[in-house]
């Protein structure tokens, strides 16, 4: 095996720089204290100019590459990814092209490029304009703005936004690789435009797509560029609509176009990447292309273990540093990884991460209140950044170079395997000893009955998902109690005051079924982390979620256990006000999981049936206290979903499993809810009905009822309550389009099993939308169900 640094070129292409020795696939750009969030908000704000933005933008790419810099990236040699985005990189990829939806056509300027509140607005939509669709990337909690493509979309090089960015570093002595969604990826991607045929395929326009990406990378050569990164995660997944044969000419296409018909100088070096799993099949097409190098997963994934034809030409960049997780690398375990590489037959390996590291926060080093011993285990962005140039060293200078970062890494790794409270031995013998009874409750038509006679509903009875508007004086409240300005006694008070009047609201509309509108929960999930034995949560660890949004994902470190009730008190004093029945209101063990930096030492299933655990004793305690309806949470089941269709069965498994066991101990006339936030759940559909919830809440109104044919065809026939109120946006619902939608829920199903309910929880509303919007949904419920 050679190192990189005893070539200068491999490639059939022409003369390339040596690929550097150590790399990362990605940086978090939002900056370490969300300086890029707070910019560009007050940019649509209007409280600063296209010109201050920019600049602030510009500030944060230097501060990146000193960074990166001082923490030993090479400045020289394309070490250093530009990962920056105002927003998106798929929206960035879409900008660079041209694909702006017509509807925005009049944003572009005769060339078709996007000014900065052009971009936002097609990120933000306008009007009746509504913006780019946004889904999950990958098996991340990122989400990206998917682009519309249609037999017309005009591609061309709309926006050189990616070359004036390297531009800037160069001038400023630093040669970055330029960071561009691969254009398989994007046009898989992609969805076909509103006014497209049916059945058009957007990859259909590769040919078309080509020359604008070759225009790019020219420009990028012209300005110096000596390497690119091409990204192409859409190899890793078959859960896509379009046939691996045809995902794989057009990977041999477009990199014909690119690599092998694009000679130097009139391109850079091209390094594609794969991050989030295995290529399998894909690996001896991408292989056989003339890329000069490819970066490979070796996190989520593994490598083949015979030689590759193709790769004699070509630099290996082996992922072995989690990119999307935050646990430290055990360095000798990851080195032996990259030394096996070599069976591979690769031109030259190096060290890489596995994903871009913007799944990430930026540093441990800004968690004062971080636990040293916890800290000592882990690795965000700037640490993760120093263990691939440690490795990068071990690898080219040999192990003894690096002898005392591997001695570190390995103690850390032993420390974490046996301080107290990661294995505790009694929640390992209760997951242990759980049998299949625990997971099952009784006959779905038995418990129906009980709970009829228990709680003495009317037909089509309301109810809300169960946040109310988290208001200004609530967030004023939290934010004293941390500063320590407000005691807990008198932020508790407040908490109270407001649950009363949420309560009385819904007394007021005439809600059936009420809540008690979470003002105590800062969210969804950390509010459970912070009561749960085995999590920590961080002060500044905020990651991408998507645009100017970022969450503070929990660590989830050890064995999980309920040390004391966590909700109990809240909900029996909201009970306390009202003779209506008050649901209790928990999250689900799959978004606790999805929601946080999970453990990489034990399975996740084992860990999905502690947190089971833990609601199953806390779902008891409410029972005890009288409460008659609990709804669990699991917005994120989809989520997890893998990426192969292969692995989804047994993540379904472990997951409707942990879900069950969390529910199954009640007795019969306690009646569980769930609440699943979106309505797209495509072949696992299934598990809706498996979670044996009594009543499913489900996003329905936009697609005006579209799920519940479905439903139906799955054999679902459990309560279902499908949003009959759109709450991501402001807009009131008139009582006769709710009425409308509740009619058309009636036509497919049973009146005995439908709710009445709005789409998702009312936490991002203000009541001047929310309290009509009820009163509309109350009215019309009543209506409905007299013309039953
Ligand atoms: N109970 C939560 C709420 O009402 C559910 C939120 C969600 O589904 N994301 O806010
Ligand atoms: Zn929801």
């Amino acid at each position: 095996m050679t190192t990189p640094h005893e070539r200068s070129s491999i490639s059939p292409q022409g003369t390339f720089p040596a690929f550097p020795a150590g790399t990362v696939l990605g940086y978090p750009r939002i900056g370490p204290r969300r300086e890029l969030k707070k910019a560009v908000e007050s940019f649509w704000a209007g409280r600063i100019d296209a010109t201050e933005l920019e600049a602030t933008a510009a500030t944060l790419r230097k501060n990146t590459r000193d960074r990166l810099v001082s923490l030993g990236l090479s400045a020289t040699d394309a070490a250093i990814p530009g990962t920056f985005s105002f927003y998106d990189q798929v929206l960035d990829a879409a900008a660079t092209v041209g694909a702006v939806p017509t509807r925005f056509a009049g944003l572009t300027d005769a060339n078709g490029t996007l000014d900065l509140a052009g971009y936002f607005t097609v990120a933000r939509g306008a009007g009746e304009d509504a913006p780019l669709e946004m889904t999950k990337w990958f098996d991340t909690n990122y989400h990206y703005l998917v682009p519309e493509i249609g037999p017309d979309t005009e591609f061309r090089f709309a926006s050189d936004r990616i070359v004036r960015e390297f531009a800037e570093g160069l001038a400023d002595g630093v040669t970055t690789r330029p960071v561009l969604v691969g254009p398989v990826t994007f046009l898989l991607l992609s969805k076909a435009a509103d006014d497209a045929p049916a059945g058009f395929q957007p990859l259909s326009r590769l040919a078309d797509l080509l020359p604008v990406y070759a225009q790019v990378l020219t420009a990028l050569a012209a300005a110096g560029a000596t390497w690119v990164q091409l990204d192409e995660p859409a190899l890793v997944t078959d859960n896509i609509d379009v046939p691996l044969a045809d995902v794989l000419t057009a990977v041999t296409a477009a990199y014909r176009a690119l690599a092998t018909d694009l000679t130097r100088p009139t391109r850079p070096a091209i390094l594609l990447g794969a991050p989030f799993g295995d290529l399998q099949e894909a690996l001896v097409v991408v292989a056989a292309t003339d890329v000069e190098a490819l970066a490979i997963d070796l996190v989520k994934g593994s490598a083949p273990t015979g030689p590759v034809a193709g790769l004699e030409t070509k630099t290996l960049v082996a992922g072995v540093v989690d990119g999307h997780n935050i646990w430290r690398a055990d360095l000798s375990a990851k080195l032996e990884i990259v030394e096996r590489l070599q069976v591979l037959g690769a031109g030259a390996v190096t060290v890489g991460t596995s994903t871009s590291l913007q799944h990430v926060p930026h540093t441990t080093a800004d968690e004062p209140d971080l636990d040293d011993t916890l800290k000592s285990w882990l690795a965000f962005a700037d640490e993760k950044v120093t263990e691939v140039v440690t490795l990068a060293q071990g690898l080219t200078e040999g192990r003894e170079a690096i002898d005392a970062q591997l001695v570190a890494a390995s103690a850390a790794v032993a420390s974490r395997a046996t301080a107290a409270g990661v294995v505790a031995a009694d929640v390992r013998e209760r997951t242990a000893a759980l049998a299949d009874g625990d997971f099952h409750r009784g006959p779905a038509a038995e418990r129906r009955a009980a709970q009829a006679e228990r709680l003495n509903l009317p037909l089509l009875p309301t109810t809300t998902i169960g946040s109310f508007p988290q208001t200004l004086e609530i967030r004023k409240a939290r934010a004293a109690h941390a500063k320590g300005e407000l005691s807990l006694e008198a932020y508790e008070d407040e908490m109270r005051a407001e649950i009363k009047r949420v309560v009385d609201l819904q007394e007021e509309i005439g809600i059936d079924v009420l809540v008690h509108g979470e003002a105590e929960r800062n969210d969804m999930v950390q509010y459970f982390a912070e009561l749960l034995d085995g999590f920590a949560v961080t002060q500044n660890g905020w990651v991408q979620s998507y645009g100017s949004r970022c969450t503070r994902p929990s660590i989830l470190w050890g064995d999980v256990s309920r040390p004391a009730p966590m909700t109990v008190r809240w909900t029996e004093y909201t009970q306390s006000l009202s003779t209506k029945p008050v649901k209790g209101m928990l999250t689900g063990p799959v978004t606790i999981m999805a929601w946080s930096f999970v453990r990489d030492d034990i399975a996740l299933g084992e860990t999905a049936n502690q947190i089971g655990l833990a609601l199953r004793d806390e779902i008891g305690d409410l029972e005890s206290a009288g409460i008659a309806i609990i709804q669990v949470d699991e917005p994120a089941l989809r989520e997890l979903l893998p990426l192969r269709k292969a692995d989804q069965a047994a993540y379904l498994d472990w997951s409707v499993s942990s879900f069950t066991l969390s529910t199954a101990g009640v007795r019969p006339d306690t009646q569980i809810h769930t609440h699943l936030c979106y309505s797209e759940f495509g072949e696992v559909i299934g598990a809706i009905d498996a979670l044996d919830a009594d009543v499913t809440s489900i996003e329905a109104a936009r697609s005006r009822m579209e799920i519940l044919p479905d439903l139906n065809a799955s054999g679902f026939s459990r309560g279902v309550g499908p949003g009959v109120y759109d709450i991501h946006s402001p807009r009131v619902p008139s009582q006769d389009e709710v009425t409308e939608l509740l009619e058309l829920a009636v036509k497919s199903v049973d009146p005995a099993l439908l709710w009445v309910n709005p789409d998702c929880g009312l936490k991002t509303r203000g009541y001047a939308e929310t309290t009509p919007s009820l009163k509309h949904l109350v009215e019309a419920a009543r209506a409905v169900r007299a013309q039953l």
